[in-house]
């Protein structure tokens, strides 16, 4: 049975500067194609480190993939690591020195001395291209282990595993797994759980996992089979299952956001929309804005922090604002009303509402937050309470549901 780890090397990993990110995606990867990480740990740019390393990995997996220390500079050394492991010494290669001064040609920067060590590579080992940067990665394979090495920078240790290491360790996995998300708002986890019953039983092919992000709840549906064909035929039809028992629940698929679908939507109705925006600060209008495509439907986004600029730029009636507050139902649904009408869009959405820490009473605790949206033929504002957590919680909890409401709104 094929087993990875994965060794991330870098000072600044272990001091609280970078976040390791490379090794969560590269579990990722691996999960597709079936191949289970057993190990994985971050260490510090020293070379006996990197050989303990690397010789406790090969006790436990037989795939080992390291990113990081592969540059020019002299805190750079996973290269010297892995020849200390393998035991054997650094070779030059000219064809990757040749390589480099042409990537320093075409970006027009002069190529120094220094960057000749990264032509080195350890007796045995090759070239993992690198079509992004200078640093090459290093390949080793003998008959117990796949050793792959990749520079740290993010995206180009994605390219360069996805373009060779990838394709090589599918062909070793004897399963195809097939995965598929669906993705959920509008009801806890616990209650998306009672839902399923038991389609999400533990050790069921396809097997059903969970996770959270601000009340945005993905189910993952992984399908495994000898045969691709047949995989994706079981994640099709529990995803068909799912549809049924979750009904308008379910958002989108895989990796689309609940702005992304709202936005297609309005694309498909060929509608406009404008947006008016308090405890949010624009971030509903960033969100939707995110998208590519997006200004086919989106117009005007007003951040309306102030009474004053609620009175002055949609319009609120200032007697709106003294006898209900700033954040109410009454003043939400004027914000929206102001925007459609002077946007000229066929849909506006506002919010108003208590981000905290401070601000909240007990007629209107923090987290107290009135979303309106309102259509062509449709004025919806509704109250919610997202809890004294906190700010960023309560502003992004408030931007899933209020993309959420326009989304339901729409599939009327
Ligand atoms: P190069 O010198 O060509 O940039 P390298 O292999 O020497 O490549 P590092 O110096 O180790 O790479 O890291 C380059 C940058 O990549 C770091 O500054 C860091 O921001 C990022 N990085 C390194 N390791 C990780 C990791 N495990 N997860 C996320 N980012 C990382």
């Amino acid at each position: 049975m094929k087993k990875a780890a994965i060794i991330s090397v870098g000072n600044e990993l272990l001091n609280g500067n970078t976040v390791d990110t490379n090794s969560n995606w590269l579990e990722s990867r691996l999960l597709t194609i079936s191949i289970p990480v057993v190990y994985s740990c971050a260490i510090i740019d020293d070379i006996e480190e990197i050989k303990n390393a690397i010789e406790y990995a090969s006790r436990k997996a037989n795939i080992i993939l390291i990113t990081g220390g592969l540059g020019p500079t002299d805190d750079d050394i996973t290269r010297d690591g892995i020849a200390k492991f393998l035991n054997v010494e650094l070779e030059y290669h000219p064809e990757i020195f040749k390589k480099m001064e042409n990537f320093f040609l075409s970006i027009n920067r002069p190529l120094v001395e220094k960057n000749r060590i990264q032509a080195y590579l350890p007796v045995g080992a090759s070239e993992i291209e690198n079509d992004l940067g200078t640093a090459p990665g290093i390949f080793y394979q003998d008959d117990q282990k796949i050793i792959a090495s990749f520079p740290g920078v993010p995206s180009e240790m994605k390219q360069m595993f996805d373009k060779s290491i990838f394709p090589k360790l599918q062909s070793l996995s004897a399963d195809n797994l097939v995965i598929k998300k669906i993705k959920c708002i509008g009801a806890g986890e616990s209650m998306i759980a009672e839902m399923i019953g038991d389609m999400m039983d533990r050790g069921r092919n396809p097997l059903i996992n969970c996770t959270v992000d601000h009340g945005i709840i993905t189910l993952h549906i992984i399908a495994r089979a000898k045969d691709r064909k047949i995989a994706e035929d079981m994640a099709v039809k529990d995803t068909e299952k799912l549809q049924h028992i979750l009904g308008p629940l379910i958002f989108g698929y895989d990796n689309q956001t609940i702005a992304e679908v709202a936005g297609q939507k309005l694309a498909e109705k060929k509608k406009t929309l404008a947006t008016a925006e308090s405890c949010t600060g624009g971030q509903i209008s960033k969100m939707i804005t995110d998208v590519p495509g997006s200004s086919r439907y989106f117009t005007y986004g007003w951040i309306t922090y102030s009474n004053e600029a609620k009175i002055s730029q949609l319009g609120v009636d200032k007697k709106l604002i003294e006898q209900f507050g700033a954040v109410s139902s009454e003043v939400a649904t004027a914000m929206a009303i102001g925007a459609r009408k002077k946007a000229g869009s066929d849909y506006a959405i506002a919010v108003t509402g208590i981000a905290g820490p401070e601000g909240g009473t007990e007629q209107k605790p923090v987290g107290l937050v009135y979303i309106s949206i309102v259509g062509p033929n449709s004025v919806k504002t509704e109250k919610f309470l997202f809890g004294s957590r906190n700010r960023d919680f309560i502003r992004l909890r408030t931007c899933q549901v209020a993309l959420n409401l326009l989304r339901l709104n729409l599939s009327i």
